[in-house]
Protein backbone atom coordinates (compact mmCIF):
# COMPACT_ATOMS: atom_id res chain seq x y z
CA UNK A 1 0.00 0.00 0.00
CA UNK A 2 2.94 2.27 0.97
CA UNK A 3 4.66 1.43 -2.24
CA UNK A 4 1.52 2.38 -4.20
CA UNK A 5 0.58 5.52 -2.52
CA UNK A 6 4.56 6.73 -3.02
CA UNK A 7 4.15 5.77 -6.51
CA UNK A 8 1.35 7.66 -7.50
CA UNK A 9 2.93 10.99 -6.19
CA UNK A 10 5.50 10.14 -9.34
CA UNK A 11 5.49 12.01 -12.30
CA UNK A 12 7.89 10.95 -14.42
CA UNK A 13 9.09 7.31 -14.75
CA UNK A 14 10.28 4.95 -16.76
CA UNK A 15 9.35 1.46 -16.76
CA UNK A 16 13.18 1.15 -16.25
CA UNK A 17 12.93 3.05 -12.97
CA UNK A 18 9.35 1.39 -11.96
CA UNK A 19 11.58 -2.11 -12.05
CA UNK A 20 14.57 -0.57 -10.47
CA UNK A 21 12.28 0.38 -7.88
CA UNK A 22 10.08 -2.97 -7.53
CA UNK A 23 13.65 -4.83 -6.92
CA UNK A 24 14.98 -2.47 -4.79
CA UNK A 25 12.15 -1.84 -2.57
CA UNK A 26 13.12 -3.49 0.65
CA UNK A 27 16.96 -2.56 0.90
CA UNK A 28 15.88 1.27 -0.06
CA UNK A 29 13.20 2.81 0.89
CA UNK A 30 15.29 5.80 1.26
CA UNK A 31 15.33 5.75 -2.26
CA UNK A 32 11.33 5.18 -2.96
CA UNK A 33 11.07 7.92 -0.36
CA UNK A 34 13.41 10.37 -2.71
CA UNK A 35 11.51 9.05 -6.03
CA UNK A 36 7.96 10.01 -4.39
CA UNK A 37 9.25 13.82 -3.90
CA UNK A 38 11.94 14.43 -6.38
CA UNK A 39 11.60 15.19 -10.13
CA UNK A 40 13.59 12.19 -11.79
CA UNK A 41 13.97 14.32 -15.14
CA UNK A 42 15.60 17.49 -13.15
CA UNK A 43 16.36 16.32 -9.90
CA UNK A 44 13.74 19.26 -8.30
CA UNK A 45 11.31 18.30 -5.64
CA UNK A 46 8.07 17.46 -7.27
CA UNK A 47 4.28 18.71 -6.68
CA UNK A 48 3.89 16.79 -3.45
CA UNK A 49 7.14 18.26 -1.64
CA UNK A 50 6.35 21.88 -2.83
CA UNK A 51 2.84 21.55 -1.25
CA UNK A 52 4.57 20.32 1.95
CA UNK A 53 7.17 23.21 2.09
CA UNK A 54 4.93 25.80 1.38
CA UNK A 55 2.20 24.82 3.56
CA UNK A 56 5.32 25.41 6.49
CA UNK A 57 6.24 28.34 5.11
CA UNK A 58 2.87 30.08 5.72
CA UNK A 59 3.20 28.50 8.63
CA UNK A 60 6.32 30.09 10.01
CA UNK A 61 5.11 33.27 8.26
CA UNK A 62 2.01 33.39 10.70
CA UNK A 63 3.99 32.77 13.62
CA UNK A 64 7.06 35.13 12.64
CA UNK A 65 5.85 37.67 10.63
CA UNK A 66 7.18 38.32 7.21
CA UNK A 67 6.53 37.73 3.77
CA UNK A 68 6.04 34.23 1.61
CA UNK A 69 5.78 34.50 -2.48
CA UNK A 70 4.87 31.90 -4.50
CA UNK A 71 6.15 32.35 -8.89
CA UNK A 72 4.55 29.81 -11.09
CA UNK A 73 6.78 29.87 -14.03
CA UNK A 74 5.57 28.77 -17.42
CA UNK A 75 8.06 28.20 -20.40
CA UNK A 76 6.98 29.77 -23.77
CA UNK A 77 6.75 28.12 -26.70
CA UNK A 78 8.19 25.27 -24.91
CA UNK A 79 5.93 22.91 -27.18
CA UNK A 80 7.73 23.90 -30.47
CA UNK A 81 11.29 23.39 -29.32
CA UNK A 82 9.90 19.70 -28.49
CA UNK A 83 8.14 19.55 -31.57
CA UNK A 84 10.85 20.95 -33.30
CA UNK A 85 13.87 19.17 -32.03
CA UNK A 86 12.35 16.51 -30.41
CA UNK A 87 12.27 14.90 -26.93
CA UNK A 88 15.81 14.83 -25.88
CA UNK A 89 16.58 18.30 -26.51
CA UNK A 90 13.19 19.06 -24.70
CA UNK A 91 14.52 17.19 -21.77
CA UNK A 92 17.61 18.55 -21.72
CA UNK A 93 16.94 22.31 -21.91
CA UNK A 94 14.34 21.71 -18.89
CA UNK A 95 17.52 19.99 -17.03
CA UNK A 96 19.69 23.43 -17.91
CA UNK A 97 16.87 25.40 -17.20
CA UNK A 98 16.42 23.76 -13.64
CA UNK A 99 20.16 24.32 -12.74
CA UNK A 100 19.79 27.85 -13.72
CA UNK A 101 16.93 28.57 -11.66
CA UNK A 102 18.81 27.37 -8.79
CA UNK A 103 22.05 28.98 -9.27
CA UNK A 104 20.20 32.21 -9.39
CA UNK A 105 18.23 31.61 -6.14
CA UNK A 106 19.10 31.72 -2.68
CA UNK A 107 19.76 28.46 -0.65
CA UNK A 108 16.93 29.02 1.31
CA UNK A 109 14.56 29.43 -1.50
CA UNK A 110 12.60 26.46 -2.96
CA UNK A 111 12.35 25.49 -6.60
CA UNK A 112 10.26 22.87 -7.97
CA UNK A 113 9.09 20.87 -10.65
CA UNK A 114 5.38 20.73 -11.03
CA UNK A 115 5.45 19.07 -14.39
CA UNK A 116 6.05 19.46 -18.02
CA UNK A 117 7.11 22.87 -18.73
CA UNK A 118 5.57 24.06 -15.16
CA UNK A 119 8.00 25.63 -12.55
CA UNK A 120 7.76 26.98 -8.96
CA UNK A 121 9.36 29.20 -6.85
CA UNK A 122 8.76 29.98 -3.01
CA UNK A 123 11.00 32.53 -1.58
CA UNK A 124 10.62 32.84 2.22
CA UNK A 125 11.47 36.11 4.76
CA UNK A 126 11.21 39.07 2.63
CA UNK A 127 9.53 41.97 4.50
CA UNK A 128 9.23 43.97 0.63
CA UNK A 129 6.50 42.69 -2.37
CA UNK A 130 8.27 45.22 -5.00
CA UNK A 131 11.44 42.01 -4.13
CA UNK A 132 9.92 39.50 -5.37
CA UNK A 133 9.60 41.84 -8.53
CA UNK A 134 13.17 42.04 -8.81
CA UNK A 135 13.82 38.00 -8.51
CA UNK A 136 11.27 37.76 -11.33
CA UNK A 137 13.48 39.95 -13.47
CA UNK A 138 17.05 38.16 -12.58
CA UNK A 139 14.88 34.78 -13.34
CA UNK A 140 13.58 36.32 -16.98
CA UNK A 141 17.49 37.26 -17.74
CA UNK A 142 19.08 33.70 -16.54
CA UNK A 143 16.28 31.71 -18.32
CA UNK A 144 16.23 34.16 -21.54
CA UNK A 145 19.98 33.98 -22.43
CA UNK A 146 20.60 31.22 -25.00
CA UNK A 147 21.30 27.77 -23.98
CA UNK A 148 24.09 25.51 -25.95
CA UNK A 149 22.33 22.00 -26.33
CA UNK A 150 24.59 19.72 -28.76
CA UNK A 151 25.98 21.98 -31.29
CA UNK A 152 22.55 24.03 -31.08
CA UNK A 153 21.56 26.94 -29.77
CA UNK A 154 18.11 27.76 -28.36
CA UNK A 155 16.67 30.46 -27.03
CA UNK A 156 13.56 30.38 -25.04
CA UNK A 157 11.63 32.92 -22.41
CA UNK A 158 9.17 32.27 -19.79
CA UNK A 159 5.73 34.12 -17.85
CA UNK A 160 5.89 34.27 -14.48
CA UNK A 161 2.85 34.80 -12.30
CA UNK A 162 3.51 36.18 -8.51
CA UNK A 163 1.24 35.39 -5.85
CA UNK A 164 2.35 37.17 -1.76
CA UNK A 165 0.83 35.49 1.31
CA UNK A 166 -0.58 37.18 3.16
CA UNK A 167 -1.76 39.80 0.91
CA UNK A 168 -3.20 37.48 -1.64
CA UNK A 169 -4.24 34.46 0.27
CA UNK A 170 -3.26 32.68 3.11
CA UNK A 171 -4.00 28.96 2.31
CA UNK A 172 -1.52 26.81 -0.08
CA UNK A 173 -4.85 26.89 -2.98
CA UNK A 174 -5.33 30.73 -2.56
CA UNK A 175 -1.56 31.23 -3.34
CA UNK A 176 -1.34 28.78 -6.13
CA UNK A 177 -4.20 29.51 -7.15
CA UNK A 178 -3.53 33.70 -7.78
CA UNK A 179 0.23 32.81 -9.17
CA UNK A 180 -1.42 30.55 -12.06
CA UNK A 181 -3.45 33.48 -12.61
CA UNK A 182 -1.01 35.85 -12.45
CA UNK A 183 1.09 33.65 -14.91
CA UNK A 184 -2.11 33.50 -17.72
CA UNK A 185 -2.02 37.46 -17.07
CA UNK A 186 2.13 36.82 -18.52
CA UNK A 187 1.25 35.41 -21.55
CA UNK A 188 -1.92 37.80 -22.26
CA UNK A 189 0.34 40.70 -21.71
CA UNK A 190 3.22 39.25 -24.32
CA UNK A 191 4.93 36.61 -22.35
CA UNK A 192 8.21 37.13 -21.19
CA UNK A 193 7.46 38.90 -18.07
CA UNK A 194 6.27 38.61 -14.74
CA UNK A 195 2.69 39.91 -13.40
CA UNK A 196 1.48 40.35 -9.93
CA UNK A 197 -1.76 38.98 -8.78
CA UNK A 198 -3.96 41.90 -8.21
CA UNK A 199 -7.29 42.54 -6.52
CA UNK A 200 -8.11 43.89 -10.16
CA UNK A 201 -7.06 40.19 -11.42
CA UNK A 202 -9.12 38.29 -8.70
CA UNK A 203 -12.02 40.52 -9.40
CA UNK A 204 -12.09 39.90 -13.03
CA UNK A 205 -11.56 35.61 -12.17
CA UNK A 206 -14.29 35.66 -9.94
CA UNK A 207 -16.31 38.30 -12.40
CA UNK A 208 -15.24 35.17 -15.05
CA UNK A 209 -16.96 32.54 -12.77
CA UNK A 210 -20.12 34.81 -12.32
CA UNK A 211 -20.43 35.16 -16.17
CA UNK A 212 -20.03 31.26 -16.56
CA UNK A 213 -22.81 30.85 -13.88
CA UNK A 214 -24.92 32.59 -15.54
CA UNK A 215 -24.51 31.61 -19.19
CA UNK A 216 -25.24 28.42 -17.44
CA UNK A 217 -28.50 29.42 -16.90
CA UNK A 218 -29.23 31.53 -20.36
CA UNK A 219 -28.35 28.53 -22.22
CA UNK A 220 -30.51 26.02 -20.08
CA UNK A 221 -33.28 28.88 -20.09
CA UNK A 222 -32.54 29.46 -23.43
CA UNK A 223 -34.39 33.19 -23.86
CA UNK A 224 -31.20 34.97 -23.21
CA UNK A 225 -29.49 34.22 -26.73
CA UNK A 226 -30.24 35.65 -29.51
CA UNK A 227 -28.68 34.98 -33.29
CA UNK A 228 -27.97 37.96 -35.34
CA UNK A 229 -27.07 37.16 -39.41
CA UNK A 230 -24.45 38.47 -41.32
CA UNK A 231 -25.31 38.77 -45.35
CA UNK A 232 -22.46 37.53 -47.43
CA UNK A 233 -22.84 39.22 -51.16
CA UNK A 234 -21.42 38.82 -54.63
CA UNK A 235 -20.90 42.39 -55.83
CA UNK A 236 -20.09 41.21 -59.12
CA UNK A 237 -23.80 40.11 -59.71
CA UNK A 238 -25.32 42.09 -57.04
CA UNK A 239 -26.88 39.35 -54.89
CA UNK A 240 -26.60 37.82 -51.12
CA UNK A 241 -25.50 34.57 -51.43
CA UNK A 242 -25.59 33.48 -48.00
CA UNK A 243 -25.88 34.50 -44.08
CA UNK A 244 -23.67 33.91 -41.23
CA UNK A 245 -25.20 33.44 -37.95
CA UNK A 246 -23.60 34.72 -35.22
CA UNK A 247 -24.35 34.48 -31.76
CA UNK A 248 -25.63 37.39 -28.96
CA UNK A 249 -26.38 37.03 -25.08
CA UNK A 250 -28.92 39.64 -23.58
CA UNK A 251 -27.51 39.38 -20.08
CA UNK A 252 -30.45 40.67 -18.02
CA UNK A 253 -28.03 43.06 -16.07
CA UNK A 254 -24.77 43.16 -18.03
CA UNK A 255 -26.65 43.76 -21.42
CA UNK A 256 -25.42 43.02 -24.91
CA UNK A 257 -22.81 40.76 -24.56
CA UNK A 258 -20.74 40.07 -27.56
CA UNK A 259 -19.38 36.67 -28.67
CA UNK A 260 -16.08 37.77 -27.48
CA UNK A 261 -17.05 38.01 -24.46
CA UNK A 262 -18.33 34.96 -23.39
CA UNK A 263 -17.80 32.06 -26.42
CA UNK A 264 -13.88 31.35 -24.66
CA UNK A 265 -15.61 30.85 -21.85
CA UNK A 266 -18.11 28.75 -23.10
CA UNK A 267 -15.23 26.57 -24.96
CA UNK A 268 -13.73 26.01 -21.71
CA UNK A 269 -16.54 23.54 -20.92
CA UNK A 270 -19.32 21.63 -22.55
CA UNK A 271 -21.57 24.48 -22.14
CA UNK A 272 -20.18 25.36 -25.98
CA UNK A 273 -21.77 22.22 -27.49
CA UNK A 274 -25.28 22.67 -25.58
CA UNK A 275 -24.94 26.48 -26.89
CA UNK A 276 -24.24 25.11 -30.44
CA UNK A 277 -26.56 22.74 -30.88
CA UNK A 278 -29.01 25.40 -29.84
CA UNK A 279 -27.81 27.87 -32.62
CA UNK A 280 -27.86 25.27 -35.19
CA UNK A 281 -31.28 24.22 -34.29
CA UNK A 282 -32.62 27.85 -34.31
CA UNK A 283 -30.89 28.91 -37.59
CA UNK A 284 -32.13 25.85 -39.20
CA UNK A 285 -35.61 27.20 -38.34
CA UNK A 286 -34.90 30.62 -39.19
CA UNK A 287 -34.02 29.65 -42.53
CA UNK A 288 -36.79 27.64 -43.07
CA UNK A 289 -39.50 30.19 -41.86
CA UNK A 290 -37.36 32.46 -44.49
CA UNK A 291 -38.26 30.54 -47.47
CA UNK A 292 -41.51 29.65 -46.41
CA UNK A 293 -42.43 33.77 -46.37
CA UNK A 294 -40.98 33.41 -50.19
CA UNK A 295 -36.97 34.10 -49.85
CA UNK A 296 -35.03 32.71 -52.18
CA UNK A 297 -32.78 29.61 -50.69
CA UNK A 298 -29.92 30.28 -49.43
CA UNK A 299 -27.05 28.88 -47.02
CA UNK A 300 -27.05 30.07 -43.73
CA UNK A 301 -23.34 29.74 -42.20
CA UNK A 302 -22.36 28.64 -38.59
CA UNK A 303 -19.53 29.12 -36.46
CA UNK A 304 -17.77 25.68 -35.37
CA UNK A 305 -15.39 25.37 -32.43
CA UNK A 306 -12.42 23.00 -31.68
CA UNK A 307 -14.62 20.88 -28.81
CA UNK A 308 -17.61 20.38 -31.44
CA UNK A 309 -15.19 18.26 -33.24
CA UNK A 310 -13.21 16.71 -30.03
CA UNK A 311 -16.20 16.00 -27.58
CA UNK A 312 -19.89 16.27 -29.28
CA UNK A 313 -20.99 14.64 -32.94
CA UNK A 314 -21.00 17.84 -34.84
CA UNK A 315 -22.21 15.66 -37.90
CA UNK A 316 -25.40 13.87 -36.43
CA UNK A 317 -26.46 17.63 -34.40
CA UNK A 318 -26.60 18.95 -38.06
CA UNK A 319 -28.29 16.09 -39.55
CA UNK A 320 -31.43 16.32 -36.44
CA UNK A 321 -31.61 20.26 -36.84
CA UNK A 322 -31.75 20.28 -40.76
CA UNK A 323 -34.00 16.86 -40.45
CA UNK A 324 -36.43 18.94 -37.37
CA UNK A 325 -36.71 21.72 -39.76
CA UNK A 326 -37.01 19.91 -42.90
CA UNK A 327 -33.97 22.13 -44.72
CA UNK A 328 -32.05 20.66 -47.39
CA UNK A 329 -28.35 20.35 -46.77
CA UNK A 330 -27.57 22.43 -49.21
CA UNK A 331 -28.84 25.31 -47.67
CA UNK A 332 -26.56 24.87 -44.53
CA UNK A 333 -22.77 26.24 -44.17
CA UNK A 334 -20.11 25.52 -41.41
CA UNK A 335 -17.27 27.64 -40.99
CA UNK A 336 -14.17 26.09 -39.64
CA UNK A 337 -11.25 28.03 -38.26
CA UNK A 338 -8.01 27.64 -39.67
CA UNK A 339 -7.06 26.63 -36.28
CA UNK A 340 -9.23 24.11 -35.15
CA UNK A 341 -8.39 22.29 -38.95
CA UNK A 342 -4.55 22.00 -37.19
CA UNK A 343 -5.76 21.54 -33.72
CA UNK A 344 -8.08 18.97 -34.57
CA UNK A 345 -6.70 18.00 -38.05
CA UNK A 346 -7.72 14.09 -37.59
CA UNK A 347 -11.68 14.49 -36.95
CA UNK A 348 -11.91 18.06 -38.48
CA UNK A 349 -11.00 16.21 -41.56
CA UNK A 350 -13.39 13.02 -41.42
CA UNK A 351 -16.23 15.18 -40.25
CA UNK A 352 -16.01 17.44 -42.54
CA UNK A 353 -16.00 14.79 -45.20
CA UNK A 354 -19.33 13.31 -43.88
CA UNK A 355 -20.90 16.88 -44.22
CA UNK A 356 -19.75 17.50 -47.82
CA UNK A 357 -21.44 14.07 -48.42
CA UNK A 358 -24.65 14.75 -47.30
CA UNK A 359 -24.21 18.16 -48.90
CA UNK A 360 -23.36 20.52 -46.39
CA UNK A 361 -20.25 23.07 -47.65
CA UNK A 362 -17.79 23.45 -44.93
CA UNK A 363 -15.66 27.12 -45.56
CA UNK A 364 -12.41 28.12 -43.55
CA UNK A 365 -12.89 30.77 -41.50
CA UNK A 366 -10.14 33.14 -40.39
CA UNK A 367 -7.99 31.85 -43.30
CA UNK A 368 -4.41 32.79 -43.55
CA UNK A 369 -3.97 33.48 -39.88
CA UNK A 370 -3.18 29.61 -38.81
CA UNK A 371 -1.29 26.90 -40.20
CA UNK A 372 -3.06 24.66 -42.26
CA UNK A 373 -1.27 22.93 -45.03
CA UNK A 374 -1.98 23.02 -48.73
CA UNK A 375 -2.03 19.14 -48.88
CA UNK A 376 -5.23 19.98 -46.40
CA UNK A 377 -6.95 22.30 -48.51
CA UNK A 378 -6.02 20.20 -51.27
CA UNK A 379 -7.48 16.71 -49.86
CA UNK A 380 -10.50 17.62 -47.66
CA UNK A 381 -13.86 18.55 -49.56
CA UNK A 382 -13.55 22.60 -48.90
CA UNK A 383 -16.19 25.05 -50.20
CA UNK A 384 -14.49 28.23 -49.76
CA UNK A 385 -12.09 30.08 -48.22
CA UNK A 386 -12.79 33.53 -45.95
CA UNK A 387 -9.90 35.88 -46.03
CA UNK A 388 -9.23 37.15 -42.53
CA UNK A 389 -10.30 40.66 -42.03
CA UNK A 390 -6.86 41.54 -40.28
CA UNK A 391 -5.86 41.48 -44.23
CA UNK A 392 -8.70 42.95 -45.63
CA UNK A 393 -8.55 45.73 -42.83
CA UNK A 394 -4.45 46.14 -43.48
CA UNK A 395 -4.79 46.17 -47.39
CA UNK A 396 -4.85 49.84 -48.13
CA UNK A 397 -1.51 50.18 -45.58
CA UNK A 398 0.61 47.59 -45.31
CA UNK A 399 1.93 45.77 -49.07
CA UNK A 400 2.40 42.80 -47.26
CA UNK A 401 -1.42 42.05 -46.57
CA UNK A 402 -2.02 42.66 -49.98
CA UNK A 403 0.12 40.08 -50.94
CA UNK A 404 -1.22 37.94 -48.71
CA UNK A 405 -4.84 38.34 -49.68
CA UNK A 406 -3.29 37.97 -53.11
CA UNK A 407 -2.10 34.40 -52.24
CA UNK A 408 -4.89 33.21 -50.86
CA UNK A 409 -6.91 34.33 -53.48
CA UNK A 410 -4.84 32.62 -56.04
CA UNK A 411 -4.83 29.57 -53.70
CA UNK A 412 -8.49 29.29 -53.76
CA UNK A 413 -8.62 29.94 -57.50
CA UNK A 414 -5.85 26.92 -57.91
CA UNK A 415 -8.05 24.51 -55.86
CA UNK A 416 -11.29 25.58 -57.17
CA UNK A 417 -12.22 27.02 -54.26
CA UNK A 418 -14.86 30.13 -53.42
CA UNK A 419 -12.91 32.78 -52.10
CA UNK A 420 -14.76 36.02 -49.81
CA UNK A 421 -13.36 38.82 -47.77
CA UNK A 422 -14.82 39.29 -44.21
CA UNK A 423 -14.75 42.48 -42.30
CA UNK A 424 -15.04 44.98 -45.08
CA UNK A 425 -15.71 48.71 -44.01
CA UNK A 426 -14.45 51.12 -46.41
CA UNK A 427 -14.84 51.71 -50.56
CA UNK A 428 -11.33 51.47 -50.81
CA UNK A 429 -11.31 47.91 -49.00
CA UNK A 430 -13.46 46.95 -51.53
CA UNK A 431 -11.93 48.52 -54.66
CA UNK A 432 -8.88 46.31 -53.72
CA UNK A 433 -10.70 42.97 -52.77
CA UNK A 434 -12.15 43.14 -55.85
CA UNK A 435 -9.21 44.46 -58.01
CA UNK A 436 -7.55 41.18 -56.67
CA UNK A 437 -10.12 38.94 -58.20
CA UNK A 438 -12.09 38.63 -54.90
CA UNK A 439 -16.39 39.17 -55.05
CA UNK A 440 -18.01 37.97 -52.57
CA UNK A 441 -17.65 40.08 -49.35
CA UNK A 442 -19.12 40.23 -46.11
CA UNK A 443 -19.06 43.60 -44.05
CA UNK A 444 -20.16 46.31 -42.34
CA UNK A 445 -20.26 48.29 -45.67
CA UNK A 446 -23.08 46.03 -47.30
CA UNK A 447 -24.50 44.77 -43.89
CA UNK A 448 -24.07 44.97 -40.27
CA UNK A 449 -25.05 41.73 -38.47
CA UNK A 450 -29.31 41.90 -38.50
CA UNK A 451 -31.55 40.58 -35.90
CA UNK A 452 -33.45 37.82 -37.58
CA UNK A 453 -36.52 40.00 -38.25
CA UNK A 454 -34.81 42.52 -40.43
CA UNK A 455 -33.16 39.07 -42.77
CA UNK A 456 -36.29 39.00 -45.05
CA UNK A 457 -36.73 42.51 -45.91
CA UNK A 458 -32.52 42.47 -46.50
CA UNK A 459 -32.58 40.06 -48.85
CA UNK A 460 -35.47 41.27 -51.00
CA UNK A 461 -34.02 44.64 -51.17
CA UNK A 462 -30.81 44.18 -52.00
CA UNK A 463 -31.00 41.61 -54.69
CA UNK A 464 -34.16 44.17 -56.17
CA UNK A 465 -31.66 47.30 -55.87
CA UNK A 466 -28.37 45.67 -57.33
CA UNK A 467 -29.56 42.17 -59.17
CA UNK A 468 -28.85 42.68 -62.52
CA UNK A 469 -27.91 39.17 -63.66
CA UNK A 470 -30.10 35.98 -63.33
CA UNK A 471 -29.38 34.41 -59.69
CA UNK A 472 -28.16 31.15 -59.42
CA UNK A 473 -30.72 29.46 -57.33
CA UNK A 474 -28.42 26.61 -55.78
CA UNK A 475 -26.06 29.02 -54.08
P1 LIG B 1 -15.97 35.50 -37.14
O1 LIG B 1 -16.55 34.18 -37.46
O2 LIG B 1 -14.72 35.87 -37.83
O3 LIG B 1 -17.12 36.57 -37.39
C1 LIG B 1 -16.91 37.85 -37.91
C2 LIG B 1 -16.94 38.88 -36.84
O4 LIG B 1 -16.62 40.15 -37.40
C3 LIG B 1 -18.32 39.07 -36.20
O5 LIG B 1 -18.09 39.51 -34.88
C4 LIG B 1 -18.89 40.21 -37.03
O6 LIG B 1 -19.92 40.90 -36.36
C5 LIG B 1 -17.68 41.07 -37.21
N1 LIG B 1 -17.74 41.89 -38.41
C6 LIG B 1 -18.43 41.67 -39.53
N2 LIG B 1 -18.20 42.65 -40.43
C7 LIG B 1 -17.35 43.51 -39.86
C8 LIG B 1 -16.72 44.73 -40.29
O7 LIG B 1 -16.93 45.23 -41.39
N3 LIG B 1 -15.88 45.32 -39.42
C9 LIG B 1 -15.62 44.79 -38.18
N4 LIG B 1 -14.78 45.45 -37.39
N5 LIG B 1 -16.17 43.65 -37.75
C10 LIG B 1 -17.04 43.02 -38.59
P2 LIG B 1 -18.86 38.89 -33.66
O8 LIG B 1 -20.29 38.67 -33.98
O9 LIG B 1 -18.51 39.71 -32.47
O10 LIG B 1 -18.19 37.46 -33.54
C11 LIG B 1 -16.85 37.32 -33.19
C12 LIG B 1 -16.40 35.90 -33.30
O11 LIG B 1 -17.07 35.06 -32.37
C13 LIG B 1 -16.71 35.28 -34.66
O12 LIG B 1 -15.69 35.63 -35.55
C14 LIG B 1 -16.73 33.81 -34.34
O13 LIG B 1 -15.44 33.29 -34.35
C15 LIG B 1 -17.24 33.80 -32.93
N6 LIG B 1 -18.65 33.42 -32.92
C16 LIG B 1 -19.74 34.16 -33.16
N7 LIG B 1 -20.86 33.43 -33.05
C17 LIG B 1 -20.46 32.17 -32.76
C18 LIG B 1 -21.14 30.94 -32.50
O14 LIG B 1 -22.37 30.83 -32.56
N8 LIG B 1 -20.37 29.85 -32.22
C19 LIG B 1 -19.03 29.91 -32.18
N9 LIG B 1 -18.33 28.81 -31.89
N10 LIG B 1 -18.35 31.05 -32.39
C20 LIG B 1 -19.06 32.17 -32.67
CA1 LIG C 1 -17.15 33.08 -39.13
CA1 LIG D 1 -12.88 36.04 -38.89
Amino acid sequence: MLILAALAGLTVVSAAVLGFVYLKRRSSDRRLGYLAQYDQLTGLINRTLFQDRLNSAIARARREGGLVTVMFLDIDGFKDVNDRFGHAIGDELLRQISSRLVACLRETDTVARLGGDEFTVILEGGQRVEDAGQVATKILKTIGTPYQIGNREVVITTSIGIAVYPLDGDTYQDLVKGADTAMYQSKAAGRNTYQYFTRALRDRTSDRMAIMEDLRTAIDAGDQLRIEYQPKVDIARGVVVGLEALIRWEHPERGRMMPGQFIPLAEESDMIITMSEWLINEACLDMRSWIDKGMRPMRVAVNSSDRLFRDANLVEMIAIALAAADLDPRHFEVEVTERTLTQESERAGRAIERLADMGVKVSIDDFGTGYSSLRQIQSLPIGALKIDDSFVREANRRPESVAIADSIISIARCFDLEVIAEGVETQEELSTMRALGCNRVQGYLVAKPLPSSDVLAFVESYDKTLSFQPVDRAE
